[in-house]
């Protein structure tokens, strides 16, 4: 299903039929903080909770093709509208060390 018929049944207050089968759709949206968590077990658990859902291939296209900001969709995790492994820890070094002898940044 394209954006344009995803954005049309949703003007017309209807969910696409995916949205109908999706495992997540229990609703009360209990399971949105879980889907949305920082923390890497939760993420992990989203993840693994997507496994068997009817509705996974449509719901990681869709959330492809919107660019999802964050969370998990389909069972995968998005940040900045991409696919990620997982989610770094606050506090990671950077990727590219500072040279040795190079000047390092002071703190008061
Ligand atoms: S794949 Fe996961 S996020 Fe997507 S509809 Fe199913 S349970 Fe919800």
């Amino acid at each position: 299903m394209s954006a344009i018929q995803e954005l049309a049944e949703a003007i017309a207050g209807r969910e696409p039929d995916w949205q109908v089968d999706a495992k997540c759709n229990d609703g009360t949206g209990a399971l949105v903080e879980l889907f949305f968590s920082e923390q890497i077990d939760d993420i992990a658990a989203a993840k693994g909770f997507c496994g068997d859902c009817p509705a996974r291939e449509p719901c990681l296209a869709g959330a492809q093709e919107r660019r999802e900001p964050w969370g998990v969709w389909g069972g995968e995790l998005f940040v900045n509208g991409r696919i990620v492994a997982q989610k770094r820890k606050r506090g990671r070094p950077p990727k590219i060390r500072p040279e040795e002898g190079a000047p390092q940044a002071q703190t008061a």
